[in-house]
């Protein structure tokens, strides 16, 4: 990633420039990082989508971002919202989303998170087992449920196969029980995984599903909601444009308009990737001395600590980290040189980055000096915010 594939909401200030700016009017006693986020580009994105899948409305899923200027963009703008949890879900009630604009995403849910749902009269829900089947018939048995099915996701960077999703197989066996617990199910689901960005695979999961379709009607449902989930790429315009051809193809195919099935979907990096930027301060550097450097050859080495971590915006660092990349915002001195990125925490398991080469860095001395600008697809970064625990976990290693 590069600095000219962010779009410039500010035709006046280039991204550099308005980091700068920012940074710069910064007081001493405010040295967190920061995220920049460019609006203009969620409202390109939805443009995009509505004219290159008209007939499949999105679910933004929050845990993507949670940030509440994105959501409250996108709820403007008639874009619908795939909540995994409680908070998820409470920071949609902020922003007055009306409840059909929500799916409650999580095949596995807490009785308190569904009790929620049922208070705000948030319906719409998936299921993948026949215990969360027992589950939704005791807690909010008017709930309309989508089966989410298991696909094929090899090759994805990120396997969510593993994790939900029924086999097809099993399908039939699923259903009855819903039926018989009478149950209201409504549609099939599935979630091809990320980071393959490859229509082919959309096509095959819709094929899937049509297949599911049929199972329905066998047990005496009547499926009118079809959910192809997330997956999509928020960079790589040209990529979008190829899969959701391909998407189209397969819904002209299996989901023809006539049949009358509401299309819907649960992108979140597409929506929010290239929108945020996050910008943080070099803390602290050391120049690795000769005995300790590895390769051959090489001259220096440095290790930067940073004011983020991986218990922070980069939790995702373990899993994904699909389209992340540090750009020096500031002047830095001559020379790439091989460097470690450490996180705040001291824990030895917090680096953002190693042995990767970056310009060499100054450490920030005062509000003048240096900031270390990290373009970042913020993948997940509200994953621990997002749930109590992680709260806690945050709010301690702030402490440490
Ligand atoms: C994570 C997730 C998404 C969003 O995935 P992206 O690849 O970011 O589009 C959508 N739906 C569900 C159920 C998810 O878990």
């Amino acid at each position: 990633m590069n600095e000219d594939s962010a779009l410039n909401i500010l035709p006046e200030f280039s991204l550099r420039q308005l980091i700068q700016k920012i940074a710069t009017n910064r007081i001493d006693d405010d040295d967190r990082s920061f995220y920049i986020a460019n609006i203009g580009d969620v409202i390109y994105k939805v443009q995009r989508w509505m004219s290159l899948l008209p007939r499949v409305q999105p679910f933004y899923a929050v845990k993507c971002n949670n940030d509440i200027n994105l959501l409250a963009t996108l709820n403007a703008l008639g874009v619908g919202f795939d909540a995994a949890s409680k908070n998820e879900m409470e920071a949609i009630v902020k922003i007055c989303a009306h409840s059909s604009k929500v799916i409650y995403a999580n095949p596995c849910k807490q009785i308190s998170h569904l009790k929620f749902t049922e208070r705000h009269g948030i319906a719409l829900m998936t299921f993948d087992n026949v215990s969360e089947l027992h589950k939704i018939k005791r807690c909010y048995p008017e709930a309309k449920l989508l089966l989410r099915i298991k696909i094929d996701d090899f090759g994805t960077l990120y396997h969510l196969s593993e994790k939900y999703g029924v086999d097809i197989e099993d399908c039939p066996n699923q259903l009855q029980v819903a039926r018989d617990l009478q149950l209201n199910v409504v549609g099939i689901g599935f979630h091809i995984g990320g980071g393959r960005y490859d229509g082919e695979i959309f096509a095959s999961a819709i094929q899937l599903a049509r297949k599911a379709f049929h199972y329905g009607k066998s047990i005496g449902y009547n499926f009118d909601i079809l959910d192809i989930g997330g997956g999509f790429p928020g960079y790589a315009d040209a990529k979008f444009e190829t899969i959701c051809a391909k998407i189209r193809q397969a819904l002209d195919e299996y989901f023809p308009i006539e049949d009358q099935v509401k299309i819907m979907s649960e992108p979140g990096r597409y929506f929010a990737e290239r929108a945020f930027h996050l910008v943080m301060d070099v803390i602290g550097k050391r120049e690795i001395n000769a005995k300790e450097l590895t390769a051959q050859g090489e001259q220096k080495k440095y290790a930067y600590y940073v004011n983020e971590s991986l218990h922070g915006s980069f939790g995702n660092v373990l899993h994904d980290f699909d389209n992340q990349s540090f750009l020096p915002v500031s002047k830095s001195l001559e020379g790439l040189f091989s460097s470690t990125v450490w996180g705040y925490s001291c824990s030895g398991l917090d680096y953002l980055l190693k042995e990767c080469q970056l310009l060499e860095a100054l450490v920030r001395i005062s509000r003048y000096s240096i900031v270390l600008l990290m373009a970042l697809a913020n993948l997940l970064h509200t994953i621990l915010s997002s749930y109590q625990f992680g709260r806690q976990l945050k709010k301690n290693y702030q402490n440490a």
